[in-house]
């Protein structure tokens, strides 16, 4: 597609992903924009201007108003910016709305409502079960016949860049015998991937794996810090709890589900089959491949294709006992991980429960995170014509415990 837009060479922000995001400029309001190479467009101000009844969307600061629209709107503004960075027409008036973007704050894209973290990821599920229980233990009997999830805590996601402070609780190690308190010495990241609810649906009607597009707006990238020592000592029976809440990242950029078509793949085989409410006939297994840094050095690359359960299927089963979805509800894959040990999405799995430790290019090792260090998960998906879908990245630095 032509654009009088120069963008950048390989740029992950080109036409074919326009995503959304919410930014400010030297402590301005919070504008709803749409990346396009290195620049943010200011969508409600250039709406607003030309006068588009979807500026009313957009005047908030935040995306519920657009993310509640539903897909016929999602389309129609889509569209509307495509027009205006390709058209040459609207070029003065684009381009008196457009920001570079080092120069913006951005900001968390939506309001959280409610958050669910599943576990989706075969090869981390199995990787986690040997390292927590025991290679005797591997897959709960559960797990190949529904996507296993917990209801975290919505409250506490917050944008890329914001630091992360090391949380402190209960920890008691297996060569221990009473439990004691203080800051975590296993605290990890999860690299997953992000489903963000558009339109909500009636409770006590699920939503099936045919509906999946018609109520998710877009994907973004999830950290999902986790204290893997209060984890093992709290998570039986109930699962997670203080171990995760404290904190989890995500990505500035909502990448929409409209972008991705030429990333859709079947998913691996499902055996046994799913139950009926859990089949889907249309692929959405997503291509990305995913990028694991600490302190700027490459660790892992976990591929997202190879996730045993899809996001539509997530969805259905979230939704099958009648539990209803709200405008801005995320929920996360779970922990990507694929079957090479440099594909592994984890920390925990990295260095093998801490058993393990792995290099750094520095000539440092690790197991778990020091205060200090900073990971970012990136990622990429394949676009039209060879470009790639670009999703940025979410960051965070680790502060000591308060
Ligand atoms: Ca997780």
């Amino acid at each position: 597609m032509a654009t009088w837009l120069e963008l950048p060479e390989n740029t992950g922000f080109g036409l074919d992903n326009l995503p959304y995001g919410v930014f400010s400029r030297g402590g301005g309001p919070k504008r709803v924009g749409v990346a396009i190479g290195d620049g943010v467009l200011d969508l409600f101000a250039a709406a607003e201007q030309a006068g588009e009844a979807f500026a009313n969307l957009l005047g908030d600061g935040t995306l519920n108003p657009l993310l509640a629209a539903g897909r016929p709107v999602w389309r129609q503004v889509r569209a509307w910016v495509t027009e205006w960075l390709t058209d040459p027409a609207h070029r003065e008036l684009v381009g008196s709305h457009l920001v570079p973007l080092d120069g913006v704050q951005l900001h968390l894209p939506f309001e959280v409502a409610d958050y669910v973290d599943f576990y989706s990821s075969e090869h981390h599920a199995i990787n986690a079960g040997q390292i927590f229980r025991g290679a005797d233990d591997e897959l709960m009997p559960n797990w190949k016949h529904l996507p296993i999830g917990y209801h975290g805590r919505a409250g506490t996601v917050v944008v890329s860049g914001t630091e992360v402070t090391r949380p402190s609780g209960q920890r008691k190690p297996r060569n221990e015998t009473v439990p004691t308190f203080g800051p975590s010495r296993s605290l990890d990241i999860e690299a997953e991937v992000g489903f963000v609810v558009g339109v909500p649906s009636e409770q006590g009607k699920p939503v099936g794996t045919d509906a999946f597009a018609d109520h998710v707006f877009g994907v973004c990238l999830v950290n999902d810090w986790s204290a893997r020592d209060i984890q093992a000592w709290e998570y039986q029976p109930l699962g997670p709890f203080l171990g995760k809440s404290f904190a989890t990242s995500i990505s500035p950029w909502i990448v929409p589900l409209d972008a991705l078509e030429h990333a859709r793949v079947a998913s691996p085989p499902q055996d046994p089959e799913p139950l009926p409410y859990l089949r889907h006939d249309e692929n959405w297994g997503l291509d990305l491949a995913m990028e694991v840094r600490l302190n700027g050095h490459l660790v892992s690359s976990p591929p997202f294709a190879t996730q045993y359960w899809t996001a539509a299927q997530q969805l259905a089963h979230l939704t099958v006992n009648g539990a209803s979805l709200r405008t801005g509800d995320l929920y996360a894959s779970g922990t990507v991980s694929g079957p090479e040990r440099d594909q592994r999405g984890s920390f925990l799995e990295l260095g093998w429960g801490g058993r393990e430790p792995f290099d750094l290019p520095d000539g440092t090792q690790r197991t778990f995170l020091l205060d200090g260090d900073e990971v970012s998960i990136s990622a990429t998906a394949p676009g039209p014509g060879g470009s790639r879908i670009g999703f940025g990245e979410v960051r965070g630095r680790v502060l000591p415990a308060c």
